[in-house]
């Protein structure tokens, strides 16, 4: 059988820099191999690579998944990125992943919002069903979508906000309290599109240029110096953001509060993350940096969900159809 999984994990220097997805993939293969099945073919594309590159070769990941799952029925294919029929769902590439293998798996909810060969094309030509891990990123994010617990807190940060956006207008209207910070404050200070009340940072730490070790000061959010630059929001800001999420029944968290990267600017995205942990709410955290932020803070436990896949689990939310589970029959 084929099992497409989310492989996709950041490289640094040619290792696997966080195996978080390659972990997250384990459950499915295990199911498989428990099963009985006589032979596992796994693929998944890594990185953005142009056609065929070494720097984006399966073999570190292929190595990390072996260490954690040595078992001779599994055979890794290489980046699926490699051949250019890929991101075109090529259907001449479809069949060659699905040559002589008799069913489909899908657990890379990460891709699902791409029609891709490895997606879509596959479970076309085979019986196609869907793994653990998609299963379960359907079932909970899905409970945003369905009835809440109130109140609903919708947090909303990060750097990439024509991204998010969508999610804001889906969701936005639906949650009791819509708190924005990072960039997304930043961008929507002066021009605001949102048609629902946002509660925006009151104060934000400002530097005159965006440098790890630039000098800083809290400043108020409507008062940032000409040509200054808000990377965190404030200490009043973070105080009033963790008490709304401190009395939240259900959070979704997406985007960072800052350039958390920099200690300088990674309180804000500290004090979010320690109130979504602490609160007695269902909490689900999406966008690979926001999970990141998370892990990095011991904190990724303390969550009901954190979500391994960011664009797809933006689009589910904001309520597109992914094209890689509407390929799958029953999911
Ligand atoms: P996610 O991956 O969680 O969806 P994004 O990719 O949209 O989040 O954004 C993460 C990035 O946003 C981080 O690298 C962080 O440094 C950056 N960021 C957060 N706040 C700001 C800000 N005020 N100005 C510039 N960059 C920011
Ligand atoms: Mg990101």
């Amino acid at each position: 059988m084929l099992v497409r999984a989310d492989l996709n994990v950041p490289l640094d220097d040619g290792r696997v820099a966080d195996d978080t997805r390659i972990r997250a993939s384990l459950p499915t293969l295990q199911l498989l191999l428990e099963r009985g099945a006589a032979e596992v073919v796994v693929c998944s594309h890594l990185g953005r690579p142009k056609g065929e590159d070494p720097a984006f070769a399966m073999k570190p990941v292929e190595e990390r998944l072996r260490e954690f799952l040595p078992d001779e029925r599994i055979r890794v294919l290489e980046n699926t990125r490699f051949n250019p029929g890929e991101t075109k769902n090529d259907p001449d590439f479809a069949r060659e992943l699905a040559d002589d293998l008799e069913l489909f798996v899908n657990d890379a909810f990460g891709s699902a919002h791409r029609a891709h060969s490895s997606t879509v094309g596959v479970a076309e030509l085979l019986p196609a069903y869907a793994g653990l891990l998609l299963e379960r990123e359907l079932e909970e994010l899905g409970k945003l979508l369905g009835d809440v617990e109130r109140p609903f807190v919708l947090i909303s940060g990060g750097a990439k906000v024509e991204d998010k956006l969508g999610v804001l207008e889906h969701l936005g209207g639906k949650a009791d309290q819509v708190l924005v910070g990072g960039k997304m404050a930043e961008q929507i200070r002066d021009e605001n599109p949102l048609t629902f009340e946002v509660d925006l940072p009151t104060d934000v730490v400002a530097t005159a240029e965006f440098a790890e070790n630039a000098e800083s000061r809290i400043v108020p959010y409507d008062d940032l110096p000409e040509g200054w630059l808000g990377l965190d929001i404030g200490p009043g800001t973070r105080e009033s953001f963790a008490g709304t999420i401190a009395r939240a029944k259900t959070v979704f968290w997406n985007g960072p509060m800052g350039v958390f990267e920099w200690p300088r600017f990674a309180e804000g995205t500290r004090a979010v993350a320690e109130a979504v942990a602490k609160a007695s709410a269902f909490t689900v955290v999406g966008g690979a940096d926001s999970v990141r932020a998370l892990t990095e803070m011991g904190l990724v436990q303390e969550v009901d969900w954190a979500s391994t896949g960011g664009g797809a689990s933006l689009e589910l939310l904001e309520g597109k159809e992914l094209p890689g589970v509407a390929a799958i029959p029953e999911a």
